[in-house]
């Protein structure tokens, strides 16, 4: 499998998109920005949801099972899959039993972490994305590469030309509002036609047994109102204790998604509509596991707004498909090493560990110290080359000695002003083929330190010059 840094490659060919795609996942963060500058406990509320998250947590298995005796006493059917494919087959069996044939779905990237839609297509049941992201990335088979913004990496006039081709719009018009409208149409169908609706969840509430469903577009509601089946796929580290918990996290969800006070729709279903069927699968498929690692536990906070990768200037100059994964940008990085160590070691280095992912979560989660930690662990299992390795190692030996230091930065200022350009920039040094070193100085600090005749001899050897 290519790595982050190989497949960020091409990504990087296209030097406008790149522009282009910075600035459109920045324009979440600049109103992410906006909104919380306007709500002065914003970080009470942080403090807050990270501490009922953590209290979830510590309790999953009581909070887990209050949920489905409430949920069972709404006359919900309640179900447990321990991983994917207990997931899809739960999914297909209610089908099944219902000879449903056409399916819509809500935004879920737990189905889409569950390969559902491939699943459900071999057994020939037609499965509809209505997000219109998701929709768009559909019609093109392709993954969604941003949490909430599942086709951020397409322009309006690559969808307007998708939609000619499938849904028969007219020729050169990429109007947004005209494509919307045509999408709105498209779907209506699909929704109308439905014989059941699937949704991803957002919240499930311990002492209501109930589900939400946060979206902008509606769809979810027709998708769980319109056919007589509703399935609510939900991953069991989406618990929260109680129903007045809930508005800590509708606000935060908002504003860290795209800088809303609210999101247009937030949807509570608690029990069947009448005479009809409402199913709920509580999914884990390495939920468990990962709450037993003490140092990354806290990545199951993750409501998924998407504010780290927004901010991430790796993610936004490389895109969502150099992740390789389902969950892409930095709680990707933490969260899929742990399912996988060996194919996703590179992931927890895809960062420059600036810590803006940290400052923006909204529960809290220390990322860029899980980053490190992951790195550490892919280093000792022998998941980084052996070149890396020991480069590194040599780096840490002599950025943490002064002496050590101040003779390499002698040496280093003489070789990088010698050295003929090949040795530097050349195929066999990825670091030289995107950058361009600056021109050494003619002294280091150390040696323009002792020039200012500073008592500098007890200074240096203490290492305080060099550290300064
Ligand atoms: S890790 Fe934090 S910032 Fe990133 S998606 Fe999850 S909740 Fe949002």
């Amino acid at each position: 499998m290519k790595s982050h840094a190989a497949i960020s490659k091409t990504f990087l060919k296209d030097e406008p998109r790149v522009d282009w795609h910075n600035k459109a996942v920045y324009n979440f963060r600049e109103k992410r920005d906006l909104t919380v500058k306007s709500i002065p406990e914003w970080e009470e509320l942080r403090e807050l949801a990270s501490s009922i998250k953590e209290n979830v947590l510590a309790n999953l298995d009581d909070y887990l099972i209050q949920f489905e005796e409430k949920a069972i006493a709404n006359g919900v059917n309640v179900h447990w899959a321990s991983n994917a494919k207990e997931h899809n087959e739960i999914v297909y069996s209610i089908l099944k039993r219902h000879k449903v044939e056409h399916l819509v779905k809500s935004k879920s990237m737990l189905t889409e972490e569950c390969r559902l839609n491939e699943y459900l297509e071999a057994k020939e049941i037609e499965v509809i994305d209505t997000d219109l992201g998701e929709r768009i990335i559909q019609l093109r088979n392709e993954p969604p590469s941003h949490l909430i913004a599942p086709a951020i990496h397409l322009k309006r006039e690559e969808v307007g030309v998708l939609f000619e081709d499938k849904l028969k719009t007219e020729k050169g018009n990429s109007d947004p509002t005209y494509l919307t409208g045509e999408a709105r149409k498209h779907l209506r169908e699909k929704f109308l036609n439905a014989q059941a609706g699937l949704t991803g969840v957002n919240f499930a509430i311990a002492d209501t047994g109930g589900v939400v469903v946060v979206t902008n577009e509606g769809n979810a509601d027709l998708g769980c109102n319109i056919p007589p089946i509703q399935i609510h796929s939900v991953g069991i580290e989406k618990i929260i204790p109680r129903w007045e918990d809930l508005g800590v996290f509708t606000r935060m969800l908002a504003a860290s998604a795209t800088g809303q006070r609210i999101s247009i729709y937030t949807s509570h279903y608690i029990k069947p509509k009448d005479d009809d069927e409402m199913h709920i699968v509580l999914v884990d498929n390495g939920r468990s596991e990962h709450l037993g690692r003490e140092d990354f536990r806290s990545s199951l906070k993750c409501i998924r707004c998407a504010a780290c990768m927004n901010t991430c200037p790796v993610y936004r100059r490389s895109g969502g498909y150099s992740y390789h994964s389902t969950i892409v940008g930095p709680i990707g990085a933490i969260l899929e090493p742990g399912k996988d160590l060996k194919a996703k070691s590179d992931l927890p280095f895809a960062s420059s560990l600036c810590g803006s992912c940290s400052d923006v979560c909204p529960v809290k989660i220390d990322i860029d110290k899980q980053l490190y930690k992951w790195r550490q662990i892919a280093v000792r299992e022998g998941h980084v080359s052996y070149l890396k390795t020991k480069g590194m190692a040599m780096a840490g030996n002599i950025l943490s000695d002064s002496k050590l230091y101040n003779k390499w930065a002698g040496i280093a200022k003489y070789l990088l002003r010698k050295l003929p350009r090949w040795m530097i920039y050349n195929p066999l040094n990825a670091w030289g083929t995107s950058r361009e070193l600056t021109v050494p100085p003619e002294q280091t600090f150390t040696e323009w330190y002792k020039s200012q005749n500073h008592d500098s001899k007890n200074e240096l050897e203490n290492g305080q010059a060099g550290n300064s």
